[in-house]
């Protein structure tokens, strides 16, 4: 096990500092931290990242990253799918938490894992039929989705390992995974340089910033696939959480999940978020097609921006759980969010709690471009030309209420 401190030496006197404060008891640093809060990360231990061996897949080992900082929270990244696989974040009291669902092993992973943290590429959410034309070409991918092709098809960025590198000044621990998809994998087109960069800030914020260049003509749409319970992993449902989307309209699917061409108001609708309302409110309303579709939640929500092509950073939701006082904001340059709300967890397994993950117990906040977008010419454009770098970022902050 490697370490790797981040804080440097002159911070001996703020260690000292922050020692005593523990020591009465005063809240520190933006989260209460008591002794007995956290079996997360020692409170003495400091902004840094310790490196593990985390298993092995067929292509070679997988190692985990744990980037932590001085409040208490700490995120362990794997180079397999650069997955999150654990998110431990405190709660009003200074109790830390996990809040993602994932596993303790790789093999879990390997063979029953539902995205659980990872990246999805190179086309987060589905295309309709696994096809797609460009540039007076037409691909074929798989139908890993019938009938469509999902999350980047059979063995997408989730399944793949990556390049870690550790990254210094980027204002916190930092590590950047990267990988080359090459052209025609999974049938898409042009090879494709991609990196995913985590940086856990002192503000206590997951920042993911993704980049990516093409040699040839392609479609690319990136996202994160976590899933959060605030209560914490296997913990139960998320239908007391409450949920508010920064969106006033939502693209209806067809009863295979694509969307329809639409662009909805969610006015008078279970899908509207507008002002913070239980994720549970209206999950069950019989009345709406698009709730019995999905089996509940499972949309794309197009974000409220000044423009169309505006791109700025803005809140896309907030998350909150009363009963922690735990709050998590996703804010985003991407033009909207996939709201899934673990309709398809159907309690075949159970994850790092050793408790089984039932439907509703986690709810993914999934910023991307719209699904099916290659099919959609009214759907902002997915299109990534050479000479070109993709960029774009996405924060989870966390706070306490
Ligand atoms: C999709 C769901 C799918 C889930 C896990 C979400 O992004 O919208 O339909 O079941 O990912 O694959």
């Amino acid at each position: 096990m490697k370490r790797h401190w981040i804080l440097p030496s002159s911070c001996a006197t703020l260690r000292s500092f922050i020692v005593v404060l523990l020591f009465l008891s005063i809240p520190a640093a933006g989260f209460a931290q008591t002794p007995q809060a956290s079996p997360v990360a020692s409170p003495l231990a400091g902004s840094g990242i310790v490196q593990e061996p985390f298993g092995e897949v067929a292509d070679g080992p997988v190692e985990k990253y744990t980037l932590s900082n001085d409040n208490g929270l700490s995120v362990s990244i794997l180079t397999y799918g650069a997955i999150i696989q654990s998110l431990k974040v405190p709660d009003r009291n200074g109790y830390a938490a996990d809040v993602v669902l994932g596993f303790d092993t790789i093999q879990e992973y390997v063979d029953k894992s539902p995205y659980f943290g990872a990246v999805v590429g190179r086309y987060a959410n589905r295309i309709a039929k696994g096809t797609f034309e460009l540039d007076g070409e037409t691909y074929t991918l798989a139908i890993n989705n019938d009938p469509n092709s999902l999350h980047g098809g059979t063995q997408g960025f989730d399944k793949h390992l990556w390049t870690a590198e550790e990254i210094q000044d980027t204002g916190g621990p930092s590590l950047k995974l990267t990988r080359v998809s090459p052209d025609g994998e999974e049938g898409y087109p042009g090879t494709l340089t991609v990196s995913v960069t985590y940086t856990l800030t002192a503000s206590n914020e997951l920042r993911i910033e993704y980049e990516a260049t093409t040699d040839k003509l392609t479609v690319l749409n990136l996202s994160n696939h976590s899933y959060f319970n605030l209560a914490g992993e296997g913990s139960g449902n998320i239908f007391d959480q409450t949920l508010q989307l920064n969106a006033s309209h939502f693209t209806p699917v067809d009863d295979t999940l694509i969307p329809t061409g639409e662009i909805a108001p969610v006015a008078g609708t279970p899908f509207d978020f507008r002002v913070a309302k239980p994720i549970g409110q209206e999950i069950r309303d019989g009345s709406s097609e698009q709730i019995l579709i999905a089996h509940g939640f499972d949309h794309n929500f197009v974000l409220d921006r000044p423009a169309p092509d505006d791109t700025s950073m803005i809140v896309a939701a907030v998350a909150t759980d009363p009963a922690s006082g735990r709050v998590l904001t996703v804010s985003t340059d991407q033009p909207g969010v996939q709201f899934y709300s673990g309709n398809f967890l159907d309690g075949s397994f159970a994850g790092k709690s050793g408790n089984v993950y039932r439907q509703g117990d986690a709810f993914c906040l999934e910023t991307q471009h719209f699904p099916d977008s290659p099919n959609q010419p009214d759907f902002p454009s997915t299109e990534l030309a050479p000479g070109d770098t993709f960029s774009s970022t996405t924060v989870f902050a966390f706070s306490t209420r």
